[in-house]
């Protein structure tokens, strides 16, 4: 096949065929089609799509372009969750431990934070000792002896999407639908899963701005899930409030601690119930919502979700006393509380704002190559709802050495205090499958 003749198709809006598509990502693996032939590639697709079939091919070759993971002949039901990512979104960390000690295994291979938005990788690395370097076969036999394992990108997984996430990164191709779907499922697909489920967010701390844009995502993303047959739903989520009173790494863990104790936020039960619901409604382990639900405050409120959160940071290398003693997590030199410089009822809370305060401090990174700090972060004190006064304190900023100033203005720029009040709760708006 020409790569030339391959990229004016496109360009002219005409449909690859599977076995073009599939010539095409493996000789972009090979490096036989260089990065600039893939480049007008991408962007031949920015400007006329690929259907869903030729969606579903760009990501079956993708998922094909390393060696998937096989759980084949092991018994067990495997099932992982994706979010496209929002501000204070540690659901992964109490969801995957609650879904495993409900009898399902989860083998979950996350991300690093990149830009405002924290990576369930570096929450994770806040545990001292946590390894997120597994190779397959520790992470095998993690999720097969405990029922759940959260590790990070392997050479061998999706090695096509590597290289074409880094070259979009660069071409202004990253906002496609399909090269978006392709990139997250191939991955994801690559984890020998008997299903998925997806938090498809929208809002000012979320990727997608409105729900529309996340709904078409979302729609694509589980039929492309399902054509390649791993059964799939998707919820829809509003991610304009940060979720739960913690934004940073260790802070993040410590909340997490709470929900699998129970006592978390309101907002990150609710997430956290609302997927593993979904999860038990997708292995056939629960009948009804409500059949779900009960299942899964049996687990928590025995103490057995927690107690596999230790046994998958004893498994991964870390210390596992962290859950009865979060306080052996990294501490930050400097907790100051903020107080609010404004008076009225607040009526809702910036997401985007309350991630900029964190990323100023050192919670996240704006280069792949950059470390992140452990400890530093944000602890939110108020909710919608709350009359204010300039004293209230309204937030617990937990810093090193840089980033103080600037996050003393946005957290106050946080606080919303014209229109209605906005719950923090009620977060879910659709499902999707
Ligand atoms: N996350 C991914 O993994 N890929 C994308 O293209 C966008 C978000």
């Amino acid at each position: 096949m020409n790569p030339v003749d391959l990229i004016a198709k496109k360009r002219a809006g005409q449909v690859l065929s599977d076995a073009e598509i599939a010539w095409w990502i493996s000789a972009y693996t090979r490096a036989d089609v260089p990065e600039y032939q893939m480049s007008a590639m991408a962007m031949a697709i920015c400007f006329q799509g690929l259907n869903a079939k030729e969606t579903s091919a760009w990501t079956a070759a993708m998922r094909d372009s390393g060696e998937p993971i096989s759980f084949e002949g092991m018994a067990g039901f495997r099932i992982d969750k994706h979010s496209t990512g929002g501000v204070g979104d540690k659901i992964s960390i109490p969801l995957a431990p609650i879904v495993a000690a409900l009898g399902l295994q989860v083998p979950m291979i996350s991300g690093r934070g990149l830009g405002l938005t924290g990576g369930t990788l570096d929450k994770l690395e806040s545990i001292p000792g946590y390894r997120t370097d597994l190779s397959l076969d520790e992470f095998k036999r993690t999720v097969l002896t405990t029922g759940c394992s959260i590790i990070g990108q392997t050479g061998q997984l999706a090695p096509a999407d590597r290289k074409l996430y880094a070259l979009r990164d660069v071409t202004a191709t990253v906002s496609s639908i399909p090269l978006i779907v392709a990139s997250i499922l191939s991955k994801k697909l690559s984890e020998g899963l008997d299903a998925l489920v997806l938090d498809v967010k929208f809002g000012s701390g979320a990727f997608m701005s409105d729900f529309d844009q996340a709904n078409e995502l979302a729609k694509a993303l589980v039929s492309v899930s399902q054509s390649n047959d791993v059964p799939c739903s998707a919820l829809i989520t509003d991610m304009n409030q940060p979720i739960g009173r913690c934004i940073g790494n260790a802070l993040e863990i410590k909340e997490s601690i709470e929900v699998l104790k129970g006592q978390g936020p309101a907002d990150t039960w609710e997430l956290t119930e609302g997927l593993a619901v979904c999860m038990m409604r997708l292995s056939g382990e629960a009948r009804s919502d409500d059949e779900a639900r009960e299942a899964i405050h049996a687990v928590v409120d025995s103490g057995r979700a927690l107690a596999r959160f230790g046994e998958m940071i004893f498994a991964q290398g870390g210390d596992a006393k962290v859950i009865d003693d979060p306080n052996r997590l990294p501490q930050a030199p400097h907790v100051e509380e903020v107080s609010a410089s404004c008076s009225g009822v607040l009526k809702r809370i910036d997401a985007r704002s309350v991630a900029r305060a964190g990323h100023g401090v050192g919670v996240g990174r704006e280069r792949a190559d950059q470390d992140v700090d452990a400890a530093v972060g944000v602890e939110w004190l108020v909710e919608p709802g709350q009359e204010l006064s300039p004293d209230t304190p309204i937030a617990r900023l937990h810093w090193r050495d840089k980033g103080r100033a600037e996050a003393l203005e946005h957290l106050r720029a946080a606080l919303i205090m014209e229109g209605e009040v906005q719950p923090r709760t009620g977060r879910i708006k659709a499902t999707v499958s």
